[in-house]
Parts: C-alpha cells; sequence; structure tokens
C-alpha cells in the first residue's frame, strides 16, 4: 500500500486538532466526530490534553484514503515542547503547515516552519478558518509569502467569504470555465518556476500541472496552499487528495537491514519509524543506542479508536511496538548482525530502569 507519512504544523489554535479530527472522520477512521469543544476529541487522548486544550504529547494515527496509508504524526504546535516537535519532524515525509484565515502566519508556526525548512521537509499549506469574520485568504497568502519566504501557489479559489463561505473550486482538476484566469494564473506562476512547464504553458493538462506542482513540493520550491474550514467540514477531501498528490511517499527497501527510529514512548508502547527492512513480530532486535536486546512480543497500526496487531512493519511504516522495556526516544532499532545507529544517541539521559 502507498503510504504518506505527514504531520500537522500549526500555531496553538489554528484548528490543527479540528482538522485532524475531520480527518479521521472523512477517511472513515472514525464513526464520531469529536468536537475539540466538547473535549472528547480522539487524538488528544491524554487527559492533561484535555485538559489544557492543546496537543502536547506526540503520537501517530493511521487512516486511510483512496488507497494511501496516511499515518499522522502529531506535531506538538506549543513551542515549550521543541525537542518533541523536532523529533517528529525527522520521521515525516512531508508535512501540511495550518494556518488562521484570520491571523495568517503567526510567530510560532513561523518558528516551526523554519524547523521544517532545517529537515528539509516538503509541505503544503491549509488556510483553515476561511468561515470566520475578518477570514482573508489573500491576505494570508501574502503573509505566507512574506514570513515565510516562500513562493504561495494557490491551487483553489474559496467560495463566499466570512459567514457566508460555502466551498472551494480546485484550480488543478478540470477547473469550470467560471475560473479560467485563475487557472491561467496559476499556470504562469508554476511555469516561470518549472522549466519543464514552460513550454506547455499554452496547452498545460491537468497532469502536466499536477506534476510540476509536486516537483515544486518535493524541492520546497513553492508551496501549494489549500484553504477552507476545518470546522464546517469545508476543504477537507481536497485537502487529502492534496497529500496524496503533492506530498512524496516514504523511500527505503523492506528487503534490506532493519532500521527503525524510536520516536515516542507512552504508555507502555513504543512508537516507532521503519526506515529500512522489515520488523515482524516476535522478532528480536538490536538497540544500538543501548547496546541491548529488545522483544517485539507486538506491532500496532494505532487507529484513532482502536489498535490493530499486525505481523509485520515494512520500510517506510509508522507503527506502535510492545514488548519494547528501554529503548528511548531517538535510539535505532537494528539486527544485531548490522547495527545502525539513525540518530546520535543522548548519553545525558539516564535509561529508564528495567525491572
Ligand atoms: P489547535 O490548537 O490548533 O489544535 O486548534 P483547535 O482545533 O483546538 O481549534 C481552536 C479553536 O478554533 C476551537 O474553538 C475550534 O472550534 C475553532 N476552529 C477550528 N477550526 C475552525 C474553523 O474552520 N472555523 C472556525 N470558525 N473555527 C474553527
Amino acid at each position: 500500500m502507498n503510504v504518506r507519512n505527514i504531520g500537522i504544523l500549526a500555531h496553538v489554535d489554528a484548528g490543527k486538532t479540528t482538522l485532524t479530527e475531520r480527518i479521521l472522520f472523512t477517511t472513515g477512521a472514525t464513526y464520531k466526530s469529536g468536537r475539540v469543544d466538547d473535549g472528547n476529541t480522539v487524538t488528544d487522548f491524554d487527559p492533561q490534553e484535555r485538559d489544557r486544550g492543546i496537543t502536547i504529547f506526540a503520537a501517530a494515527v493511521s487512516c486511510d484514503w483512496n488507497d494511501h496509508r496516511l499515518n499522522l504524526i502529531d506535531t506538538p504546535g506549543h513551542v515549550d515542547f521543541s525537542d518533541e516537535v523536532e523529533r517528529s519532524l525527522r520521521v515525516l515525509d512531508g508535512a501540511v503547515a495550518v494556518f488562521d484565515g484570520v491571523a495568517g502566519v503567526e510567530p510560532q508556526s513561523e518558528a516551526v516552519w523554519r524547523k521544517a525548512d532545517h529537515y528539509q521537509v516538503p509541505r503544503i499549506a491549509f488556510v483553515n478558518k476561511l468561515d470566520r469574520a475578518g477570514a482573508d485568504l489573500d491576505a494570508a497568502v501574502a503573509s505566507i509569502r512574506d514570513k515565510l519566504d516562500v513562493t504561495p501557489l494557490v491551487v483553489q479559489v474559496p467560495v463566499g467569504r466570512e459567514g457566508g463561505f460555502s466551498g472551494v473550486i480546485d484550480l488543478v482538476d478540470q477547473p469550470p470555465p467560471t475560473v479560467a484566469a485563475a487557472r491561467r494564473l496559476l499556470e504562469e506562476e508554476v511555469a516561470s518556476r518549472h522549466p519543464g512547464a514552460l513550454e506547455e504553458l499554452d496547452d498545460m493538462s491537468d497532469a502536466t500541472l499536477r506534476s510540476a506542482l509536486r516537483d515544486l513540493t518535493s524541492k520546497g520550491e513553492a508551496v501549494v496552499v489549500l484553504c477552507g474550514s476545518a470546522y464546517r467540514d469545508i476543504g477537507v477531501e481536497q485537502l487529502l487528495d492534496a497529500v496524496v498528490d503533492y506530498l512524496p511517499a516514504p523511500t527505503g527497501d523492506p528487503g534490506g537491514d532493519l532500521a527503525a527510529l524510536v520516536f515516542k514512548r507512552r504508555e507502555r508502547l513504543t512508537y516507532l519509524r521503519v526506515y529500512d527492512g522489515t520488523m515482524t513480530k516476535g522478532d528480536t532486535v538490536w538497540d544500538a543506542g543501548a547496546g541491548r536486546t529488545e522483544r517485539i512480543s507486538r506491532i500496532l497500526r494505532v487507529q484513532a479508536d482502536r489498535h490493530t496487531d499486525i505481523d509485520r512493519a515494512v520500510a517506510g511504516d509508522i507503527v506502535a511496538v510492545a514488548g519494547v522495556k528501554a529503548a528511548k526516544a531517538g535510539t535505532t532499532l537494528s539486527t544485531r548482525q548490522h547495527p545502525v545507529l539513525l540518530e546520535a544517541p543522548q548519553a545525558a539521559e539516564p535509561l529508564v530502569s528495567v525491572a
């Protein structure tokens, strides 16, 4: 199955929790849509997170969209938790940056954006809350250009404004003639940045435009901008399509030597990303950082409201495993014959003691 390992990067209050909820609901991963304001959302399952109303601890949740598995790695938006932000950025292949349609780019989103630049994480942007009074897509796009020094490529036209905001028109896939001018503008912007597309400017197909957008995104040369309202469930399906269309698939060789990075431990579960090779239930693996073996007793796909046992995880997967006793976030699990270190171990931190 095709995979997208993505994070949702946002300033606190931009709507990350609401958007994650809508994504899980839209993809059928949850049947009940929790509302942030009711304190019953499924991603914030730690009571402390619920109480504070912000997403503090990273966790990964899987859902499926159009034959693609989307692993959403929760990336804390709060500046106090930047270690976790960095660790989650490390395991992403792409990200959705969420901005508030009224405030545009805020200082914390800028800080996380810079970190994502550092890790060269390809991104698309979602301007949320377009239903709010004072929301202005053009102003938000201008703040993306000015504050983040990146070329925004707006691929949608919003229908209606503020309270009357009612939908988005896609400019890439067979756009209606009513938006011909906006489509032409997008083609010209793309062509000027993408030499391959320039020759086709007079007759640019949807496929050419989409592939140029994918290319520019993966090189970080531009950011595709979408918009909507997570709260009103506008633009969420289009955003999921864009994740599949523009953000890259993981690389790695399922037949290679095992290399898996632990990025989170929580409630007896160890969250990890497999970069290379295959991890099978029952395997004994080598923690190269700690210099000890660990046994993988269960491998779990973490969904919004349940965990599903699976037999193996292959290169590109993000899963939780049980049975691991001491491996810390940041350590690499490999085979003893071929030890690998994906990240330098942090010697200062004591190991979790094993009873
Ligand atoms: P987070 O801090 O980024 O996770 O943001 P939340 O998802 O908790 O949203 C913060 C507040 O904004 C909540 O009161 C949401 O109901 C509200 N909100 C989220 N998305 C939208 C939206 O699209 N439109 C409006 N009007 N409010 C929204």
